[in-house]
């Protein structure tokens, strides 16, 4: 609760880093308060991250393991001046938030709440978004760190604490330093449902369709001029509407999305995300995508296109199916702590996608986290116990399982 009430927003428009300096207040508060636990390595780079070890208390050589949490919250929606409130012993009732009463956490939208009878709900209070995306996995990885130390009968290897900006602009590990992270293995804590165990992303590309017409006076223009706007319009409205879109998708369905168009009559840009879980599929989208945009085209003489695409991220399970012991460990601990695993996708991208291609496999663990991004954010403290219950058995199991 403490943790929310720091502004943190990251910024999709800037271009230093972090994008937004105000997430070192976060930062600042991290660092004292993991010196004040005792743990070693405390350290905030000039990039606005947080690293740190728990000492190993183990003979045994432990492969290094790390857990990650993102400091930032989502552009989406402000979260400035936070207001946390404790709903203890919920019990199924309508919370409506007291700053803004139009806002009204229902089971109905959110069915996971009644799951959740008994737990004491933190939400915001109407006016801006909670931000336990992903403060919860913050609290949850710094309540470790101070219960394994105050615990040093609890045999582990050694683990790194990695704390980073901008996951929500999609730049969170962009200068994190790997050598000094220096971690084999990793776990994103950035899940939702108590349970839910990640270790598939999306794969993501980028493209751009660029149209160019020929521009000429509008009095004048009979037969000379070719509008790129125009044209756009008409491939745009080509595109399927009842398929292969966010909004008609679900599951292991891969999309394409238009997610902005610039235009003149001379020059007409549509930019699109791809995405799909199998890597080798990203190919055939940007084909029939670009067949669309060529067939189109070619109904306005003079016209002419630029068709080019971009690598954005990689699905984890591409690395981690040859690891298949990273969730395997997660899986047991989850089980020590009494929470039921479940095997989730993520039809996007975590932190943990690019770390795993950096080096550092890291499948993604629940938090508690819900309804994010919103006013109707909220979060069970018992949830993210179990999540803190969670990493202890995992950093044990872990030691058992290294001869
Ligand atoms: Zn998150």
């Amino acid at each position: 609760m403490r943790y929310v009430q720091v502004d943190t927003q990251s910024d999709p428009e800037a271009t230093g880093f972090p994008s937004t300096e105000k997430q070192k207040d976060l930062a600042k508060i991290l660092k004292e308060e993991l010196k004040q636990i005792g743990v070693s390595d405390v350290e905030l780079d000039e990039h606005g991250y947080v690293y740190a070890t728990i000492p190993s208390t183990t003979d045994k050589e432990v492969p290094v393991i790390c857990f990650c949490s993102h400091m930032d919250t989502a552009p989406d929606c402000s979260g400035k001046d936070v207001k946390p409130i404790l709903h203890t012993n919920y019990q199924g009732h309508d919370i409506i938030l007291p700053d803004d009463t139009t806002q009204v956490i229902t089971t109905k939208q959110h069915p996971y709440l009644k799951e959740r009878l008994g737990d004491d709900i933190i939400t915001a209070s109407g006016k801006t978004l909670l931000g336990a995306d992903d403060k919860a996995g913050v609290a949850i990885i710094m309540d470790l760190a101070n219960y394994l130390i105050q615990h040093p009968e609890i045999k582990h290897g050694k683990i790194r604490i990695l704390f980073t900006p901008d996951e929500e602009v999609g730049r969170g590990v962009e200068k994190v330093d790997m050598k000094k992270l220096g971690a084999s293995f990793g776990y994103t804590l950035d899940g939702g449902e108590r349970g839910a165990l990640e270790s598939e992303s999306f794969s993501a590309d980028g493209a751009v369709a660029v149209i160019h017409g020929i521009s000429a006076h509008p009095g004048y223009a009979k037969g000379k001029m070719v509008s790129a706007i125009k044209i756009a319009g008409e491939f745009v409205d080509a595109l399927p509407k009842d398929s292969w879109s966010p909004e008609t998708t679900q599951d292991r369905e891969g999309y394409i999305h238009p997610t902005a168009i610039d235009g003149l009559i001379e020059k007409t840009t549509v930019k699109f995300i791809i995405r799909d879980f199998e890597t080798s599929r990203l190919k055939e989208h940007q084909d029939r995508l670009e067949g669309i945009l060529k067939a189109t085209v070619a109904k306005y003489p003079g016209a002419r296109y630029e068709f080019t695409v971009s690598e954005q991220y990689r699905n984890m399970m591409d690395i981690l199916k040859d690891l298949p012991h990273v969730a395997d460990y997660a899986n047991e601990a989850m089980q020590r702590a009494g929470v039921k695993p479940e095997e989730h996708l993520i039809r996007g991208g975590t932190d943990g996608s690019r770390l795993s291609f950096m080096g550092m496999p890291c499948p993604n663990i629940f938090t508690g986290e819900m309804g994010i991004h919103s006013k109707h954010e909220y979060v069970s403290v018992q949830d993210m116990q179990k999540a803190v219950d969670t990493l202890v058995e995992l950093a044990q199991v872990w030691e058992e399982r290294t001869i």
